[in-house]
């Protein structure tokens, strides 16, 4: 429900993009393969695919609700994911705890206190439907006003074609009644009192949800049922909303002051609208594949010889909903901020488009020596970094950017293609290409060496540079 807000790897914008991407894939395809040569050998120890399936299957699993930002899901992956980093020995760098908290506005949704009388007048005829609050009927979205009594309310089924405009209409100021099945994620994530981010707007009217089989089956002519609501809500509760990225600390040696930062974000965009039956986003390609590799690096690189600098393992929540977790942490890094000398951010590492397994491409990589650097890593593996047509286009569309507005040399990588499950349910983890990411994850254990180990810390290009200032302005 949330791809209309998502700022990151924006939906939109990437509408525009896949006829380009689709024609670079064309003539990759189409290009005679060099005289098939094989690919390159990788000279250093793999990372198991079972633990990539396992990591990415539990984040990923239809439990975890697709981890919108907030939400039970989200809390709960949150707290694996620090209990993962303790277990592979990471220190804790946020003061006694594996969280790094930020607040952001929040509202409380109570659909226990719901009241909600419906009459369905056809002709003559009236029935009246009394509902028991949170066991009937659900608050969805908390309106301005928090009483009414209207003639003229809508009443949809779950499964209405023009259901999506009618919850997004903002004007108007009656309420919406949407018949839905128990099993109906809408239903199962409005139960009892919940908290939500704050939105931009406030929507003028409720959205009510009504469980399917309370109302009265339709007579013999719809056209001529018009329904009436009395009803009210708890007034909408502004609260603050603590909201958490998880971060470990892997301690560093001869330069343990200066820090390499690996992230990926852990979020996802929930349950929305049903897609043949199925209303969970698992965002398992975007962006579970991209924390699997922040755990498994974290897992692999703590059993090796401490690097040079010190790294900070860093899984990012809100990125679906606008950067949010990164942006806390660029402002208020747990790590003195000059010190963050590099940031690889993992994007969507799962679904290769063919003839680009065991690829990989980073965002802006003619902006800083980054690309070099982790490149080398990357080919120790038999990983080859790619040109991607869009790359530059998506600097500043994922987590990295929130730390490259302050300087930091921050670049996303990727392994991945803009799919047709973007956004949508069928991001599952049976898409994903497990031996494709096993390979593209050794090769990030290599690179995140080259850039805690090696003298110099990354530097940006006067390309970078002029395109840092251009944005700065
Ligand atoms: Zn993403």
């Amino acid at each position: 429900m949330n791809m209309h807000s998502s700022l990151s790897w924006r939906r939109g914008a990437l509408a525009a993009l896949l006829p380009i991407f689709a024609v670079v894939a064309q003539e990759t395809g189409s290009a005679p393969a060099p005289s098939s040569a094989p690919a390159p050998a990788s000279s250093v120890a793999a990372v198991a695919e079972a633990r990539v399936l396992e990591v990415v299957s539990w984040l990923a699993d239809d439990a975890r609700a697709g981890r919108d930002t907030p939400s039970a899901g989200l809390e709960e992956a949150a707290e694996w994911l620090a209990a993962r980093f303790k277990a592979a020995h990471l220190q804790q760098a946020v003061g006694g705890s594996w969280f790094h908290d930020y607040t952001l506005p929040g509202l409380q949704i109570d659909s226990t206190a719901v009241s909600l009388q419906l009459v369905r007048k056809h002709g003559d005829d009236k029935v009246d439907v009394a509902l028991v609050a949170d066991t009937d009927v659900r608050l969805w979205r908390q309106g301005e006003a928090v009483t009414g009594e209207d003639e003229g309310c809508t009443v949809a089924d779950a499964a209405d074609p023009v259901l999506q405009r009618l919850l997004f209409a903002q004007s108007g100021r009656q309420p919406i009644v949407v018949e839905v099945p128990e099993d109906h994620p809408f239903w199962i994530a409005s139960k009892g009192v919940r908290r939500a981010l704050a939105g931009r707007r406030a929507a003028s009217r409720p959205v009510f949800l009504v469980r399917k089989g309370l109302l009265p089956p339709p007579p013999g002519d719809e056209r001529d049922v018009a329904w009436a609501a009395t009803w009210s809500t708890a007034a909408a509760e502004k609260i603050d909303l603590t909201l958490h990225n998880v971060v470990g600390l892997l301690p560093g040696t001869d330069k343990k002051d200066e820090y390499v930062v690996v992230s990926a974000h852990y979020d996802h965009i929930g349950t929305g609208n049903p897609v043949n039956g199925d209303g969970i986003y698992n965002g398992a390609d975007d962006d579970a594949t991209g924390t699997t590799a922040v755990v498994l690096l974290a897992e692999e690189l703590a059993k090796l010889p401490a690097p040079r600098r010190s790294i900070l393992f860093v899984c990012f929540s809100g990125e679906e909903k606008g950067l949010l977790g990164s942006k806390a942490f660029g402002e208020r890094p747990p790590v003195p901020r000059e010190q963050i000398v590099a940031n690889l951010n993992i994007e969507m590492i799962g679904r290769p488009l063919e003839g680009n397994e065991g690829k990989a491409w980073i965002t802006g990589s003619g902006y800083s020596d980054f690309a070099a650097i982790v490149g080398a890593g990357l080919g120790r593996a038999g990983v080859e970094l790619v040109d991607f047509e869009m790359a530059n286009q998506l600097f500043a569309q994922s987590d990295n950017y929130s730390l490259a507005r302050h300087g930091i040399v921050a670049h996303s990588i990727s392994a991945g293609s803009l799919h047709k499950d973007y956004h949508r349910p069928s991001d599952e983890v049976g898409k994903l290409d497990i031996p494709h990411m096993a390979k593209i994850i050794t090769g990030l254990r290599e690179a995140l060496l080259e850039l805690a180990n090696r003298d110099a810390a990354p530097q940006w290009t006067e390309a970078g540079k002029k395109v840092m200032e251009r944005r700065r302005r």
